[in-house]
């Protein structure tokens, strides 16, 4: 039977409390145990499927297809634990449940309140697979004192009374504020911010408390002090120059043992960290920089592209250079000339995305690296991009483009959809079918397809392999029916869906390196286990840039 770790936020919102609460999975993890990490939201919509990403950050596919919040990339990345769709809740999620529930009459005509019934049907879900692991961590979404966040609240107290004694604890990310004028950091705010989980009957055994710089002994004695914690569970968590040093940094600090204490383990397995010590040296002893360019449409918000970023950075990691990201918007090509823009860059990322604004501009930069022989990499759309624009200007065909963009146009113009919109496809042994007015969503092709690749091309090397698994989640193809046309002309198809009716991945054949697929790679890539194609790009981009 798992023991349980809420973890929850106070002050302030963006405090990293997924970070540390993937931190924390990891360093429990290095004492041996098994982990489960999962995120509960209280925001109203079903899943972040339909949020923008400028709003919500990067939507985190899961294997099972779940549209899920950036947070369960964090776990991911950290414990290396694949994420499930029982891993991410939100109140939309909790409330549609309670609901159908209510119209099939299983409530056997009782009223329909947040507690029991809301309540209920939180605890249900964070009990999935109790069995399974040593440690279940529960991270709340928003701070406490949200409206929305209070059906949450309330369950997790609930749901410690219900357990036996001593088999959840309370996990309490503050900020300690620093004062300039007066020299002092200070914990008032954190005080409040458990005042306000005591009134709903919550009390914290550990305080994360995040500052810029150490906390003081004297104000770590007052924080146990007011806040009735234990002196050792007040745990700085100052700020890092790379996320991956948070494991080791929270050990030195004692969380781990702090979270072993408040359970009564003792004595303390001994932790390995060697991992995170060989990550954490390859962040800092590097050789060198390159230069990446990701022309994307989201690239005002960083987030949007989370997993990416941190990919790259793996792929750093695996050949001790520094990758440095500069995102670029794929619209201004649509003003400006790329080449100047362009050409400074050891390598041309082109991530996913939706819609038809910015797509003209991903297919220039598509083009600029295909002819300039700089490394590409073309993500789901970046990938659509690149076929596109091989259809366009190696195989002729000049009015090449996407069936996702003409119900935008306002004319219909006339166009030869090399990217089509999917209705039927096979999913393990079972048929998938959509229609084009089915709901936004949760109804693309989602979370993990298989797929086969040519002996001998360049993507088959690089996994070292010919059968491969990876994340989906979009809605078009690329149409097979081009694939003669395409590779005659050196665009070859060197990746394709087991029954050989999708293309996954497209390579130019005698190209320093230029790869698309159509699934997200990124989303499997762990900083202890780079994910292969992003190592071999940033190899790439390494020795392109050694040419310059
Ligand atoms: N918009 C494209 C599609 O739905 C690509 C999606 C993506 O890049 N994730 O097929």
């Amino acid at each position: 039977m798992a023991r349980f770790i809420f973890i929850t936020g106070g002050v302030v919102s963006s405090l990293g409390k997924g970070l540390a609460s993937a931190a924390l999975g990891a360093l429990l993890q290095a004492r041996g145990y098994t982990v489960r990490l999962r995120k509960l939201d209280p925001y109203l919509n079903v899943d972040p499927g339909t949020m923008s990403p400028f709003e919500h950050g990067e939507v985190f596919v899961t294997d099972d297809g779940a549209e899920t919040d950036l947070d369960l990339g964090h776990y991911e990345r950290f414990t290396g634990v694949a994420a499930r769709s029982t891993d991410s809740i939100s109140s939309g999620r909790v409330y549609s449940n309670v609901l159908e529930k209510e119209r099939r009459g299983d409530y056997l005509g009782k009223t329909i309140q947040v507690i029991p019934h809301v309540t209920n049907e939180i605890k249900d879900f964070i009990k999935i697979g109790e069995d399974e692991v040593d440690f279940m961590l529960c991270e709340i979404g928003g701070t406490v004192g949200d409206i929305e966040g209070l059906p949450f609240f309330e369950a997790i107290r609930q749901f410690a009374q219900d357990k036996d004694r001593g088999q959840c604890i309370f996990m309490h990310l503050t900020l300690l504020p620093f004062i300039k004028a007066s020299g002092e950091l200070k914990t008032k705010p954190t005080q409040h911010s458990v005042k306000e989980l005591r009134s709903i009957g919550l009390a914290p055994d550990i305080l994360v408390c995040r500052s810029e710089g150490p906390i003081p002994q004297k104000e770590r004695e007052k924080l146990a002090l007011f806040c009735n914690v234990r002196a050792g569970s007040v745990i700085a968590a100052q700020d890092l120059k790379s996320i991956y040093e948070a494991p080791l940094a929270y050990h030195r600090e004692g969380m781990d043992q702090a979270v072993l204490d408040a359970f009564g383990i003792s004595p303390a397995p001994k932790p390995d960290l060697s991992r995170w010590e060989d990550v954490v040296d390859r962040t800092h002893n590097t050789d060198g920089t390159v230069n990446v360019a990701i022309v994307g449409k989201y690239t005002q918000l960083e987030d949007a592209y989370k997993s990416i970023a941190e990919a790259l950075t793996h792929g750093g990691m695996a050949n001790r250079v520094k990758v440095e990201i500069e995102w670029i918007d794929a619209e201004i090509f649509e003003r400006e000339d790329h080449g100047p823009l362009l050409e400074r860059f050891n390598a041309i990322l082109v991530p996913g995305g939706f819609g038809e604004r910015g797509t003209e501009g991903k297919i220039k930069a598509a083009q600029f690296a295909r002819e300039k022989d700089i490394p590409y990499l073309g993500i789901c759309l970046g990938m659509q991009m690149a076929v596109i624009e091989a259809a366009r200007n190696m195989a002729n065909l000049g009015d090449a483009g996407s069936e996702e963009f003409d119900h935008e146009a306002k004319d219909a113009r006339r166009y030869t959809p090399v990217v089509y919109h999917l209705k039927e496809w096979v999913q393990g042994n079972h048929k998938v079918t959509r229609k084009s007015s089915d709901d936004k969503g949760g109804t693309m092709r989602l979370g993990a397809y298989d797929a086969v690749l040519t002996k001998g091309s360049r993507v088959a090397e690089i996994y070292g392999t010919t059968a491969i698994e990876e994340r989906h989640r979009h809605r078009y193809e690329v149409d097979i029916r081009f694939r003669e046309q395409l590779e005659e002309k050196g665009l070859i198809f060197s990746g394709m869906s087991p029954d050989g009716r999708l293309p996954e991945i497209v390579e130019v054949k005698d190209h320093p390196w230029f790869v698309g697929v159509q699934f997200h790679p990124e989303l499997k890539s762990k900083p202890f286990a780079p994910h292969p194609l992003f190592a071999d790009f940033v190899r790439a981009a390494k020795e392109q840039s050694r040419l310059v």
